[in-house]
């Protein structure tokens, strides 16, 4: 039977999912930002700022209007949190079908992927062994924004959202576009507002109900991430290694990375190699160049007038990142991904005010180091000269636009979703974005958010 669904949020898991359901059901999206502007909220940094650029924004196809659409599942064997990874299993058969609605052109990505996997793991063999073996993000060469079919009722620069309750559920949201009050009656709720975004919704909803819940938006993690040095590769082994780091697949191109095991084995970072020309390790050209890729529109324009721009790395780099032109060097940028865990950095609003309280604790800089003394043995045999920064403080690191875990989800009773993405104290409603993401190793999170929203789609579908 057709349902009455509203969706709240238009980003990468809003918009795949008001696609898959509207064909069995009314859909009405409810998104804050413009159909076709994009808007950066303010933030107030409590700690470490994220980055110098903008990781996330609002409007219609959210974040997916900033991002570079890099495709990598999160690997079981990394995740710790049982019930997490159960989820995940159980999300892994709509890999393929997530990668098709984010323009992997191949049949099926799974396959690609772990061939690839395989091939690259080969090739490495030829010059070392990797002890924690290799992993592949897969570029798709053409992608765009994502947008809503015109069948769901798409409702932009929505403010005010409130939600009237019964004792099982949501009936109505009420909100206000342009001034005017309006409202939707529903059978489902879907919360989709991003991982900065979804504890705001959430909170209406506990105040709705007359209950607390002191832990909303606490376990915020990202991924730290930073140029962390150089290596120069022996001659012999120079021309597989340039096979390595990057292969081009015709409609996509993959970058590959060395995984990287914590002492404790708890933890999972990679390392990336970037095309560079000299063996410099100075973290301002690092922040620098980090600025140029992430930011877009004006704030790429105002960044090109520096005359780091003329250093050789930056050279290279815009040679390898537009002209697809990697210059012929035996040198490389290292890009360290590391991992976070839930703890007690948090997001929440004063008002209406987004305050975000993220750091990166002195005991996770301390394995980070770990890990980088370990990259550097893996990769010592195989340099001619090798300059990696193992003594990193939290400067050398800044957000690599991964937020996740704002929303606990779980058995326990401290936890907010259950593992269908269902509110445990209401009966329709679900919460379904990056904030649902409970760990994420190294792994860029968009796959996964996609892989969880056609798994919500497919029990929706399931159950009516
Ligand atoms: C520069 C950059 C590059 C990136 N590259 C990659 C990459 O290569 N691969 C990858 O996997 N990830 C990448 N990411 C991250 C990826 O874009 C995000 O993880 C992903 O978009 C998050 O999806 P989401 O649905 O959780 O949130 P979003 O896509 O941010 O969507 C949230 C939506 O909710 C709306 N919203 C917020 N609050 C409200 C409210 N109160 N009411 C109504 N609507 C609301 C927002 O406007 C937005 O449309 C990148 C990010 C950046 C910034």
């Amino acid at each position: 039977m057709k349902k009455k669904i509203v969706i709240i949020g238009g980003g990468l898991a809003g918009s795949l999912l008001c696609n898959e359901l509207v064909k069995n059901h009314n859909v009405t999206l409810l998104e804050i930002g413009g159909r076709n502007s994009l808007q950066f909220p303010k933030i107030h940094f409590i700690n470490k700022r994220l980055a110098e650029v903008n990781t996330f924004c609002f409007g219609g196809g959210g974040t997916t209007n900033l991002w570079h659409n890099g495709l990598i599942p999160i690997r079981g064997e990394d995740i710790i949190n049982s019930e997490f990874r159960e989820v995940l299993a159980d999300a892994r058969s709509f890999m393929d079908q997530t990668a098709s609605a984010l323009f992997f052109g191949k049949k099926s990505y799974t396959a690609e992927h772990q061939e690839l996997v395989a091939k690259v793991n080969l090739l490495s063999h030829t010059f070392t062994s990797f002890p924690h073996g290799i992993d592949c993000l897969l570029y798709p060469k053409k992608f765009k924004s994502l947008t809503v079919s015109n069948a769901v009722e798409g409702i932009y620069d929505v403010e005010n959202i409130e939600f009237k309750c019964d004792e099982t559920g949501v009936k109505t949201v009420n909100y206000t576009v342009n001034g005017q009050k309006r409202f939707t009656d529903c059978d489902i709720v879907i919360i989709s507002a991003g991982t900065m975004g979804t504890p705001k919704i959430l909170q209406k909803l506990i105040t709705a109900k007359g209950a607390t819940f002191e832990k909303l938006g606490v376990g915020f993690i990202d991924h730290p991430m930073g140029f962390v040095g150089k290596v120069k590769f022996k001659k012999e082994v120079s021309s597989a290694i340039k096979k390595f780091t990057s292969c081009d697949q015709g409609d996509y191109v993959s970058q590959n990375a060395v995984r990287i095991k914590s002492v404790c084995g708890n933890y999972t970072a990679c390392a990336y190699f970037r095309p560079a020309l000299t063996m410099d390790n100075s973290l301002a050209v690092y922040k620098y160049k980090s600025a140029l890729g992430a930011s877009n529109g004006m704030a790429r324009f105002k960044n090109i007038f520096s005359l780091k721009l003329f250093h050789p790395d930056i050279v290279a780099e815009i040679f390898a990142h537009l002209f697809g032109v990697t210059l012929p060097s035996r040198t490389y940028n290292i890009l360290f991904i590391a991992e976070q865990k839930r703890g007690l950095n948090r997001v929440y609003y004063d008002g209406d005010q987004l305050m975000v309280d993220w750091a990166i604790s002195p005991e996770e800089i301390k394995m980070y180091r770990g890990m980088l003394k370990s990259l550097k043995k893996m990769l010592i045999n195989l340099a001619e000269e090798i300059n990696i920064n193992t003594e990193i403080n939290e400067d050398w690191l800044w957000s690599q636009a991964h937020h996740s875990c704002t929303t606990p989800l779980g058995d326990s009773e401290n936890d907010l979703v259950d593992k269908d993405l269902k509110l445990k104290f209401l009966d329709n409603v679900f919460v379904c974005d990056g904030s649902v993401v409970q760990e994420h190793s190294y792994a860029n999170t968009g796959l996964t958010i996609g892989q969880l929203a056609f798994r919500l789609a497919e029990r929706i579908n399931n159950a009516c």
